[in-house]
């Protein structure tokens, strides 16, 4: 018999309502023979609502309580579609990371999953159960409670997918698949049929939460295929795959946004070796991600611009370091919040010219400056002002003829 893994996100099992759908969905599978392995999230805001109070507790939460506290959801969602399994007449229980176990390494918050014991599991599917196991969740070496990062439960379906060499890799949500762009950001978004691992990981990374990033790696490294699909309405989803299975490539395969973006600049800074490496240390160790960075050529050979984006939630961090730093000197730094990066994504552009003048092209159009530019083998992202997203949107996705 062959393995499904079935995962349902928090907007799947938000509701009670929504939780007996999901169990439907499982039941079907069932009666069709598959061996059945489920793997859920938290039901949606309650992730959320824990990271709250952990707050409220203590602007220091320690890292260990925080993960034993913000994947107590899994367990509620998981003990409530086992309960309505059984209601409906089979046999099924919840799994708990710790009870499996699924063992992670690395630190607290952002564990990675690295082994999954599967004699348990396999035991109780052989006897005609149902496991329903905690997405998100694992335990370390010293037997602590760890989670692997937000939206973490499709990394705990990919890994079961590929401990349990599952045929089947189904994440069930609140869209039909995967999307040109967010379909409830821009209506015109249109479903794609497949889409290799690489697009998905560029379009996941820059901002489409659909997939998480950490789980379209796992699946690439592992060669499975993922279905992405709707818990609602009963239509085909999108399959994530290798680019070898993918014909009739378009040049630009989707477009991702972000919204909390923030710009620091520090002008005038001493050029002189080493600059860069004295501004980015600190905030690397203090786990600050820097994502674009430019710096302008020195026109006296002096001094230097730099500006780089962060989060805007490690804003506040990064003025307090770079404002402490004693190795660098500058004559002024400047802040802003209101940014948006937009990415356009696709391996057709690696064999067409003119991409990159198409995307600026279309931007100053519609007079849009751009602020920053990154570009990548697959991608081109651009810094413009928040408030311009969606004009930028709309006109990227009509330019490269993802309307159609
Ligand atoms: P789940 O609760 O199932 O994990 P998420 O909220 O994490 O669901 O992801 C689904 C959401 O991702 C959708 O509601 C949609 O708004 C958003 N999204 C962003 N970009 C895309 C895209 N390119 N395609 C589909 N959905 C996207
Ligand atoms: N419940 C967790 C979160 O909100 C994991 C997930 O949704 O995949 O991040
Ligand atoms: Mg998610």
């Amino acid at each position: 018999m062959k393995i499904v893994v079935l995962k349902f996100g928090g907007t799947s099992v938000g509701t009670i309502e929504k939780i007996k759908k999901v169990a439907k969905i499982i039941y079907d599978y069932k009666k069709k023979k598959y061996q059945v392995i489920v793997v859920t999230s938290a039901m949606s805001g309650v992730t959320n609502e824990l990271i709250k109070k952990s707050r409220e507790i203590s602007d220091n939460f320690s890292e260990e309580e925080y993960d034993v506290l913000v994947s107590s959801g899994e367990q509620v969602a998981c003990s409530l579609i086992a309960g309505r399994l059984i209601h409906q007449g089979l046999k099924s229980r919840s799994w708990l990371a710790w009870q499996i176990p699924i063992l992670t390494n690395g630190l607290n918050k952002n564990s990675r999953i690295d082994y999954i014991n599967k004699n348990k599991i396999l035991k109780y599917i052989k006897e005609g159960g149902v496991p329903i196991i905690t997405g998100f969740q694992g335990i370390n070496n010293k037997e602590r409670i760890t989670t692997i990062g937000r939206g973490g439960s499709d990394a705990s379906a990919i890994m079961i997918a590929k401990f349990f060499k599952a045929a089947r890799c189904i994440i069930y949500t609140d869209v039909e698949g995967v999307y040109t762009t967010d379909p409830n950001k821009l209506k015109k978004a249109k479903k794609i049929k497949v889409i290799s691992y690489e697009e998905m990981l560029e379009m996941a990374s820059l901002g489409a939460k659909v997939m998480q990033p950490v789980s379209i790696q796992d699946a690439r490294l592992n060669r499975i295929d993922i279905e992405v699909k709707s818990s609602f309405i009963n239509k085909p989803g999108t399959l994530i795959t290798k680019r070898a299975n993918i014909i009739n490539q378009k040049i630009i395969t989707g477009i991702s946004s972000t919204l909390n973006d923030a710009k620091v600049s520090l002008i005038g800074v001493k050029d002189r070796p080493g600059v860069a490496a004295s501004i980015f240390k600190p905030l690397s160790k203090n786990l600050i991600n820097v994502d674009m960075v430019v710096q302008n050529i020195s026109a006296n050979g002096k001094e230097t611009d730099l500006t780089f984006t962060i989060k805007s939630d490690d804003l506040n961090k990064t003025k307090k370091i770079i404002i402490s730093n004693k190795s660098i000197s500058f004559r002024k730094l400047l802040f802003e919040k209101g940014v948006s990066k937009i990415s356009i994504i696709g391996v057709g552009m690696i064999t067409t010219p003119g991409v990159t003048f198409r995307m600026f092209q279309t931007l100053a159009d519609k007079k849009i400056n751009i602020q920053v530019i990154s570009t990548s083998e697959i991608k081109i992202s651009v810094l413009i002002d928040k408030k311009n997203t969606k004009k930028a949107l709309i006109a990227l996705h009509k330019e490269f003829k993802l309307d159609r």
